[in-house]
Formats: structure tokens, sequence, C-alpha cells
């Protein structure tokens, strides 16, 4: 018989959250109260995530986080906060804000480092102008899917505690079951949390925000001199962008909505919406419903990183220097490295993808022309670097043509010439290329399953294959075939 909850004894959360954002100048957030829900119902877990965090996951405590998590309860001591921000959105600012999500507070994880716990889908804020403050269940196990996801790839992310149903209907496109999501982040201090704190607190309390940011995020430029210390900043926050989207363009990974206000100031992809993974390879692709321009498309993203940075530079020029116009000059000096900064992160990943262990002059022309060739042959981006750890290529009459062929050659001369041959090369390779990714329609057919047939268990294969992407698994082939067809319209939804 199943343990009946409502007799079980209450288990209290006893664990301390610290909140430094709320000492900051009163203008950046809000104080605000989840509003309670009707059913809260753990859906999802991630013990391991909590183990981690140092968080109890015994059966008693499951059921205080049930209602915890689901904005029901809030521990004593905790004070949750919305956060004020703005946003450029699709090259237009707005006022934006945590218009559905409340931060908890914050935890400091056994090893030391600082992070926000955040509800996603809490309740009404100031900043949920016309929105209802909830989120869908599908959405927020999206969410916990591609973060996961890219965890499990080993790329800088916000991670995903739980999900909780709430019990309450949401109305999007269609009437749905409504959640919360528990995010964890290293914070949620956004490139547009910059816009609004510029244009919204003095220029003295300014100053303390970019030094508790730094504090938390670049503690290295501490004690860096005053004078130069925002253009190291800048400096800084672009190496970890530029790393950032090089990991992301290595997996074939689409943001789909790179707003301002959706890239973090540490560097961790934060805000799942219309994210999903490319099969064939093309630059253009894009499969956000809401992105018909196509600027979040695939190849677009290293250009709007910069794009998102310049307006963070123009945010930092008070700061940089009083006379404006020597600020911009320092500001556009240093944005220029950008490009530079970039590419010098993708050849690295491209490198390990094909196994080169040194630079030579000529591995940009090597990959560029196995990019050309990808895209004129519609060839699987993931498989194509697994086909190239084999020993002997798969059958596929792509790998017969000439020009292929020339090109398999000059990659195989190339990795001879290095220490340990082709027998090193594959092992930095199985290291850097997943076998597996979030198929879009694995993803699909998952998500579908868990809402409309409460079956969660297609979603936690997906879950369990991918936290371990680099290994070869003993699993169906469908996780690694690419979808019959392509992704000819496939579309994906912001569907807040
Ligand atoms: P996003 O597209 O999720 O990055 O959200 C953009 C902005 O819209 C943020 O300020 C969100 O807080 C807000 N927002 C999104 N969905 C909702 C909602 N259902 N209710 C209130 N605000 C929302
Ligand atoms: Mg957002």
């Amino acid at each position: 018989m199943a343990v009946n909850k409502k007799l079980m004894p209450e288990t209290k959360i006893d664990i301390k959250l610290e909140d430094t954002y709320g000492q900051l100048p009163a203008a950046m957030y809000s104080r605000v109260m989840p509003t309670k829900v009707k059913a809260p119902a753990l859906v999802l877990f991630n013990h391991k995530l909590a183990a981690e965090l140092g968080l109890p996951a015994h059966e008693a405590a499951l059921a205080a986080w049930e209602q915890i998590l689901a904005g029901n309860a809030v521990p004593e001591g905790w004070q949750p906060l919305a956060m004020a921000y703005q946003g450029h959105q699709f090259g237009y600012p707005n006022m934006l804000g945590d218009g559905r999500a409340l931060l908890l507070g914050e935890l400091l994880k056994l090893d030391g480092q600082r992070v926000d716990i955040q509800l996603k889908g809490a309740g009404l804020t100031p900043y949920s102008r016309r929105g209802d403050g909830r989120a869908a269940l599908g959405s927020m196990l999206r969410e916990y899917l591609y973060s996961e996801a890219l965890h499990g790839l080993g790329i800088p992310t916000t991670r995903s505690l739980a999900v909780v149903a709430t019990g309450q209907p949401v109305f999007r496109e269609k009437m749905e079951a409504g959640a919360v999501l528990t995010r964890i982040a290293a914070s949620h201090i956004r490139v547009g949390t910059f816009e609004y704190a510029v244009n919204n607190l003095s220029l003295a309390e300014y100053q303390q925000f970019l030094q508790y940011t730094i504090k938390r995020h670049y503690p290295a430029l501490t004690d860096a001199p005053a004078e130069g210390q925002a253009l190291a900043f800048l400096q800084a926050v672009m190496e970890r962008q530029a790393s950032l989207v090089a990991q992301w363009m290595g997996v074939g990974f689409i943001h789909g909505v790179m707003n301002t206000d959706n890239m973090s100031i540490a560097g961790q992809t934060i805000d799942y919406g219309p994210c999903a993974f490319m099969n064939t390879y093309h630059p253009n692709t894009v499969f956000s419903s809401i992105d018909t321009g196509g600027r979040y498309a695939y190849g677009q993203q290293p250009g709007i990183a910069h794009w998102n940075l310049a307006v963070l530079a123009g945010t930092l020029l008070p700061l940089i220097h009083e006379n404006e116009e020597q600020a911009t000059v320092k500001a556009q000096e240093t944005l220029q490295e950008f490009p530079r900064m970039y590419l010098q992160a993708w050849m690295q990943v491209m490198r390990n993808k094909l196994g080169l262990a040194e630079r030579q002059q000529d591995d940009k022309a090597l990959v560029i022309d196995l990019l050309d060739w990808m895209q004129a042959n519609a060839a699987d981006y993931t498989n194509t670097f697994v086909h190239l750890q084999l020993t002997e290529l798969p059958l596929l009459p792509a790998y017969q043509q000439d020009d292929f062929k020339l090109w398999y050659q000059r990659w195989r001369q190339r990795t001879e010439e290095q220490p340990g041959g082709i027998a090193a090369a594959r092992k930095i390779m199985q290291q850097h290329n997943p076998q597996y990714i979030a198929r879009n329609y694995l993803v699909e057919e998952a998500l579908q399953q868990a809402t409309e047939l409460a079956d969660l268990k297609p979603l936690m294969q997906l879950l369990d294959i991918l936290s371990q992407p680099y290994q070869q698994q003993a699993v169906a082939d469908k996780y690694t075939q690419p979808p019959t067809g392509g992704d000819a319209g496939y579309k994906t939804f912001c569907n807040t």
C-alpha cells in the first residue's frame, strides 16, 4: 500500500539560504512570495544534483520538497525575490524582469560555490506584464531535459533540480498542465540585468552592482586597478561567451532565442525555450517558430553573441571612463577582439572533434572543407564525426565520393603527423564527439508520452542516455538515428 503522505509527520527542510542579491539596491528586485498551487505533485527530482548540492533527498525530504518547490511552503528565513532586468528581444529593447520566476535564495555548495535556487512558473510578480506567471509542464520538462543534456556534454549550463506539477491548467495554444521548474544557476545575472542597472541605479550604485558581479563570477578581477576594471570585466565575459558558443557550435546546439536577457554574465547556457540540436548540417538551420528571419540560426550564434556583448559594453561605458568618447574607443578596442577570441575557441573545439592534438596552419581549411562537404551532402553533423572515429567508414554513398575521399586522405595524413597517429586521434575524438544528442523527434516523443500519457519512462531513458553522451551504450538504434526525412517542417515554440 502506498504511504498516505498526509498522515506522515512533517519533515522540515532545515537549510539556510543566503540573500546577497537582496542586499543590492532595492531597485534591482521586488520581494514576492510564490503563489500557492492546487495540488503539487513531484514529477522529476534530480537526485544526483541534490547530492552535489548537499540537499536531503530521502522520502520524507521529498515530500517536503514537493511543497517547497511548488511554492506552497517557504522555509523559515528564506526571502524570495523577483529580479528586475531589461533585454533586447530580437534586437529591440524591453523592460522584462522575472515575470514568473522567483529566486528562493542562494545556496553555498559543499565546494564553497554560491548558486541561485530559482522557481520558474511560481506565480505573478510585478514584472509579469500580460503573462500569467505560470509555466506549462511540457516546457518545463523540456528545459529539464536540455539543460541536463548540455551538462552531460560538459557544456556550462544552469541545471534542473525538479519539476513539480501544479494540478492547475495553463492556457497556451491549448490548455496544458501547469508546472514549476526548480533551476540552479551560478546566478541569474544577465546582460539584460546590466541594461536595467545602468538605467535605474545611481553611478555609485551601479559601480556597487559591478563589484558584486565581479566578486561572484570573476573574483580574479576583484583586485584589478579600478581604472580598467570594467574593461577587464567586459573582456572576461567575452571570453566565457566565446568559449560557450564555440561549445554549442561543436555539438550542433541551437539556443533559439539569444536575446540579451537570455545571456548569462557567468557564461552558462540559460533559458531553454525553443532550443534544439541540428541533425543535418546547415548553418542556416533554425527551428524556432517565431524566428522567421533566422536571427538566431545555428550559424548566426557567434555573431549574435558579439552583438549582445556590444550591448553589455554599452552599459559599461560610464564605468569605463567618465568621458563617453574615450570610454567608447576603449570598449570598441576590446569588443573587436571577439571574432579572434571566438575563432580560437572554436578551432580548439573542432581540433578536438577531429582528434588533432596540436595546431597547424591549415587546420582551419581542413575543418571548413569538411563542413562545406557536409552542407553540400546534407550529412548528419553528429554522426559524421562519430563515423570518422571508426576504423572503417560505414558504406554510405556520400563517403564514396571523390571529394570526400580526398578530404579523408588529407585528414588521415594529418593525424599520422602527430605523436600516436590515428590511435591517439581517436582517443581525443571519443572524448569530444557525442554518440548521442537530444534528437528532436526523440525529445518530442518523450515529452508527448510524459504530458499526454503520464508515462515518464521514455523521458527518463533519454535523460539517462544523455547523461553519458560520449559513452557507447547498449541502446536501441533510434537513439543514434537522424529523423527519417530530416527535420523538414520541425518547429519549436517558446510556449511560455
Ligand atoms: P523568456 O522568453 O522566457 O526569456 O521570457 C521573456 C520575458 O517574459 C521574461 O521577463 C519572463 O519573465 C516573461 N515571461 C515569460 N512567460 C511568462 C509568463 N507566463 N508570465 C509572466 N511572464 C512571463
Ligand atoms: Mg528569458
